[in-house]
């Protein structure tokens, strides 16, 4: 049965931690569109120059751009077991967009389909953001507050250069919650009344949630 995962969670909820575990033990792609548009960004085209000029204000990129992006991804080969989606849907308009998307990637398989959402207060999102740092090389997540790193700007995993992403400020970072509380929080109401929706406290330490998380998945896949 093809199993597809969405992660829902406010910025710095761990989200990106406990997909990128989930995909390498359970072998489904990662599939990030602040990663995808990132890279977008960084090959200088049109698109990535629109995308960027919402994502330094931390606003949504338009749907169109994205919607675009995630159904190339989804209709690649390595997305026939299922796939794990990392920061999308965003907005209402791109869950009913996903829905549209699935008919045509799913075209008449087994799949399941849940829904994660990362619960954390707020305090404790921005002090986690600001601190956040990730490899240049490898995209590894570090904690610089709760990690003692021998050398702050370099990855213990691979030896590659540490870097804060543009948007972890505290300045965007607060903009991001806006659209996160105004945009994304919506979409709990509705997976919930689709019945798919799993609420993960996002507070516990990082070996805890993934333990969480990899127990509900255990019984979707055994039942
Ligand atoms: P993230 O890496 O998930 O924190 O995303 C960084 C930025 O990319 C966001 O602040 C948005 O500007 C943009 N972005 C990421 N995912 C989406 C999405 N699903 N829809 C629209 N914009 C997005």
């Amino acid at each position: 049965m093809k199993q597809e995962y969405i992660f829902i969670g406010p910025p710095g909820s761990g989200k990106g931690t406990q997909t990128k575990m989930l995909s390498k033990d359970y072998n489904l792609p990662h599939i990030d569109t602040g990663s995808l548009l990132r890279e977008e960004v960084a090959s200088g085209s049109d698109e990535g120059k629109l995308a960027n000029s919402y994502m330094e204000k931390g606003q949504l990129v338009p749907i169109e751009l994205v919607s675009k992006i995630i159904k190339n991804r989804l209709l690649k080969q390595d997305c026939n077991n299922g796939f794990i989606l990392d920061g999308y849907p965003r907005s209402l308009e791109q869950a009913y967009a996903l829905d549209e998307i699935l008919k045509e990637v799913n075209n008449n398989c087994e799949f399941v389909l849940k829904v994660f959402y990362f619960e954390v207060s707020q305090d404790k999102l921005v002090e986690r953001l600001v601190n956040r740092r990730s490899c240049s090389v490898c995209g590894a997540i570090y904690n610089l507050k709760t990690m003692k790193l021998k050398d702050t700007e370099k990855c213990e995993k691979c030896g590659g250069k540490l870097i804060r992403r543009d948007d972890d400020t505290e300045e965007v970072a607060v903009k991001r919650f806006e659209t996160y509380f105004n945009q994304t929080a919506p979409l709990i109401e509705l997976y919930d009344k689709r019945n798919c929706l799993i609420k993960l406290d996002a507070s516990l330490p990082i070996e805890e949630i993934y333990k969480n998380l990899t127990g509900e998945i255990k019984e979707y896949v055994h039942s």
